[in-house]
């Protein structure tokens, strides 16, 4: 799927391998609801989540190191997508990002997330952007001219003891909260993505989160089967219960819905 050069970049943080890698693809067909094209500039995430779907592609990729340890830049991808423009059909609706996150730490030294913005400007495109870091803030010069465009800020839940738990290397809550607003107050279109769905306060949701949102989405723990463990080791083996589940989304339905769309994916 792609290759990597074993040039070793910059000094990441320990244990965390930063690469130069090559993609064939810019834009890459999705089936995902909603969109023609997923773009990911990075393989791998420094932020590791524990919970992470991604790293069930790990084997299928041909990666054997642990995710959340590696950060391949697709440093041609910029090109790639240039050479691609002219021979796609637009407007086109785009996601940016599926397997890894678009603002990661290294995105500063390799800014392949903001040369492909410069390239997707030119074009008639329905650009959906998902983070969860405020280092979309370094683009917000870009990002206001783009007429059809969607940040969205993924936060599995607003409680920094529980983020702890499952996604301790992730930008700390506060700081994609104060980004969130930041970008509403510029005119950007915005959702906050409860994902995977985990303990929230509801009354600091509803103060800090959902003025500043167009939307919010909610989607539960991906594959279970893969996560109960990891849950169990962080006391939360609980979110997989249909219960739990249940009454969490009738409280959303309940308190959030009468302020903003609240949809379940
Ligand atoms: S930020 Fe997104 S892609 Fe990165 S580890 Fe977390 S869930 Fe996975």
């Amino acid at each position: 799927m792609f290759s990597n050069t074993s040039r070793t970049l910059q000094r990441p943080p320990k244990g965390l391998q930063v690469e130069k890698t090559k993609t064939q693809t810019a834009l890459v067909r999705t089936r995902i609801p909603g969109f023609d094209y997923v773009i990911n500039p990075y393989v791998g995430c420094a932020f590791g989540c524990r919970f992470c779907y991604v790293r069930k592609f790990l084997d299928f990729w041909g990666i054997d190191r642990p995710w959340g340890s590696f950060v391949y830049a697709k440093v041609n991808l910029p090109d790639r997508l240039r050479r691609e423009v002219p021979r796609r059909r637009w407007p086109a609706r785009i996601l940016m990002s599926s397997a890894t996150d678009p603002y990661l730490p290294q995105e500063r030294h390799f800014r392949l997330t903001r040369r492909v913005l410069e390239i997707l400007q030119q074009v008639p495109v329905d650009l959906q952007i998902l983070t969860r870091s405020d280092l979309v803030l370094r683009d917000v010069d870009l990002l206001t001219r783009f007429p059809h465009l969607r940040v969205g800020f993924s936060l599995s839940t607003n409680r920094p003891e529980i983020k702890r738990r499952l996604e301790p290397r992730s930008p700390a809550i506060h700081r994609r909260i104060r980004a969130l607003q930041t970008l509403k107050q510029q005119g950007i279109r915005t959702y906050v993505f409860l994902a995977p769905l985990l303990p929230l306060d509801i009354e600091s949701l509803l103060r800090d989160v959902v003025p500043y949102v167009d939307e919010i989405l909610v989607d539960f723990m991906n594959y279970p089967g893969m996560n109960r463990r990891i849950l169990k080791q962080a006391g939360l083996e609980f979110v997989l219960s249909p219960e739990w589940i249940r009454k969490t989304v009738e409280e959303l339905e309940q308190r959030v819905r009468p302020y903003t769309p609240l949809r379940i994916v």
